[in-house]
């Protein structure tokens, strides 16, 4: 059968592997395997959130708030923006794809970071935009400039501050000094999935989305549940932008884009901040812990402002052959071959996965 000719090239998005793979293929139990691959909260979800839960599994024959009143209200409290600033998706994922629908199509184009989020891609491919990156893996804002100044057309530009794979961020001064440059028609999408961690790691990197869609009306922010709020299950993402812009990506929104027990958890997840901001510090303290180790053994890493860190290999080291030597060992890490790199990225866990990590993984390095 023939499909539409602009999903022909689109490689599939390569989520990290579930523990129930490992299980199955090498016989390991489930509770000894450790799983860093995905950047969930290894500190898993606030108990308030599982409790209420609990409270609302009789209600799950009815259809959820469409309008998701609650969460709206709780999320323009927290950004003090309005509800009709906000829209919800089912991950802030299906927020990009009503983006690129909304916004681009076979005679425009697309500018993101070379090594960024893989969904833009598959997202603007499938609509047949053109695809422009630039030359630097990590973002440089100055390329971005002399791309969006030397092209027409660039209807999109995607800036995933802090950046998933690689984990670094810019100053909000320089991402407000980018965005006077750019035209009122070209949406600037922030993905501030790691927004947390990176504000609380260096306040200079902190956007604040009420400020920056007030300044700049071409842009929106997008936040997820799915990071440090522990949610990564549920399925919940944000959008915040000036109204019109949101007006029409709710166009897209299919009904009941969330579950009932998403909407509880995320209203639920808001409330308890002092779990976020716990699971952020932790997360700090551990990240030391990646980086004296890294350095320990030689190996180059990029500044990480998220919740993983990506050491980046020699030569003589294979990013997928310590992978998958790892995987046979019950931890699961991503192996960034797929981005055309020779690195690996690992999500942070709790203080004893780590150490677990650390011994398996210098066992296999050293080797390899
Ligand atoms: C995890 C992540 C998202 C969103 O994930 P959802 O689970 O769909 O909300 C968006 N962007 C980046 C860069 C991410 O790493």
């Amino acid at each position: 059968m023939n499909f539409n000719e602009e999903l022909r090239d689109i490689k599939n998005y390569s989520a990290g592997k579930p523990i129930e793979l490992v299980v199955r293929e090498f016989g390991i139990d489930a509770k000894d395997v450790i799983k860093l691959a995905s950047n969930e909260n290894p500190y898993g979800s606030s108990p308030k959130v599982i409790d209420a839960l609990k409270q609302i599994c009789n209600k799950i024959h009815l259809y959820p708030d469409d309008s998701m009143y609650k969460l709206k209200e709780g999320l323009s409290k927290r950004f003090g923006v309005l509800d009709s600033n906000i829209i919800i998706g089912a991950g802030s994922d299906q927020i990009l794809e009503f983006i690129v629908r909304a916004k681009s199509n076979k005679n425009s184009k697309v500018l993101m970071a070379k090594t960024t989020f893989a969904m833009y891609e598959i997202y603007a491919k499938a609509v047949g935009t053109k695809i422009l990156k630039t030359i630097s893996d990590t973002h440089n804002l100055d390329e971005f400039l002399e791309i969006y100044n030397n092209e027409k057309d660039i209807k999109i530009i995607f800036l995933c501050l802090p950046n998933n794979p690689l984990g670094e961020s810019i100053e909000k001064n320089k991402v407000y000094k980018f965005l006077e440059n750019i035209d009122n028609d070209t949406l600037v999408v922030i993905d501030g999935a790691y927004q947390e961690y990176a504000a609380f790691k260096d306040k200079d990197m902190k956007i604040n989305p009420s400020d920056i869609i007030k300044k700049f009306p071409n842009t929106i922010y997008l936040g997820t549940f799915s990071k440090a709020y522990g949610l990564g299950g549920m399925r919940v993402g944000y959008g915040i932008a000036q109204n019109d812009i949101i007006s029409t990506l709710m166009k897209l929104r299919p009904p009941f884009n969330i579950t009932t027990l998403s909407l509880e958890a995320a209203v639920e997840a808001l409330k308890d901040g002092a779990f976020v901001q716990n699971s952020i510090k932790n997360n700090f303290l551990q990240m030391k812990r990646y980086e004296k180790f890294a350095s320990d053994l030689n190996i180059n890493f990029i500044p990480s402002y998220t919740n993983f860190i990506t050491f980046l290999l020699k030569n003589d080291k294979n990013s997928t052959c310590i992978a998958d030597s790892l995987l046979k060992k019950g931890i699961i890490i991503r192996d960034l071959k797929t981005y055309g790199l020779n690195a690996v990225r690992i999500t942070v866990g709790t203080k004893e996965e780590n150490s677990k990590f650390f011994s398996i993984f210098s066992i296999i390095y050293n080797a390899g």
